[in-house]
């Protein structure tokens, strides 16, 4: 309870530093939202990104993780900060896309291998990126324990646990409850 205030509480400054626009959006995965994130100047926000960063570690923190892989450029700074409010803190790492695929550097091969690893992306949009870099870390012998992200935005159904941290504030509905829809506000197709 005291966790979900906190999250109210951030999601207003979210709001309040203009990171947050107020409508009616459509996400290639065919979900709609009344509320959509500007990822970007989000995680540019030193102070808003930790405290992002820190109830996503939180929510794992029963998880034992011992590793945390980011996909992309996007993921690496959020997952930082979750690495670093792990307790333990834990390492990040990084896979390189090669011939479509992932894979990962010799140096982070050892790190992998029989080791719990925390997916972590800003937003998961197709859910694609994150099922390929879980797919990958099996391969390397990584067990991943789960996927956390700023937003779910994909309605696919993982086989792992995944935590979208914001998802209950930003009114997320399947096109048919969309109560946007019901109301006939315009859409924006957002783009990704
Ligand atoms: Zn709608």
């Amino acid at each position: 309870m005291v966790q979900a205030e906190r999250l109210q509480g951030l999601m207003r400054e979210v709001d309040e530093a203009g990171f947050l626009s107020h409508g009616h959006f459509a996400f290639r995965s065919g979900l709609h939202a009344t509320k959509l994130l500007d990822r970007d100047q989000l995680l540019c926000d030193t102070q808003i990104a930790s405290r992002m960063g820190y109830a996503i570690a939180r929510h794992f923190f029963l998880s034992r993780i011992d590793i945390v892989a980011a996909p992309s450029v996007w993921g690496a700074g959020l997952a930082q900060w979750v690495g670093f409010f792990l307790d333990p803190r834990r390492p990040v790492i990084y896979p390189i896309p090669a011939n479509g695929q992932y894979t990962f550097p010799e140096s982070s091969k050892a790190m992998i291998d029989g080791k719990r690893v925390l997916v972590i992306d800003n937003l998961i949009l197709s859910g694609k990126t994150a099922q390929e870099l879980v797919q990958t870390i099996t391969a390397h012998g990584g067990t991943p324990i789960g996927i956390g992200a700023l937003a779910d935005l994909s309605g696919v159904e993982f086989p792992i646990a995944v935590h979208g941290l914001l998802n209950p504030y930003l009114d997320i509905h399947a096109p048919d409850d969309c109560p946007a829809c019901a109301d006939g506000v315009p859409l924006t197709e957002v783009g990704y």
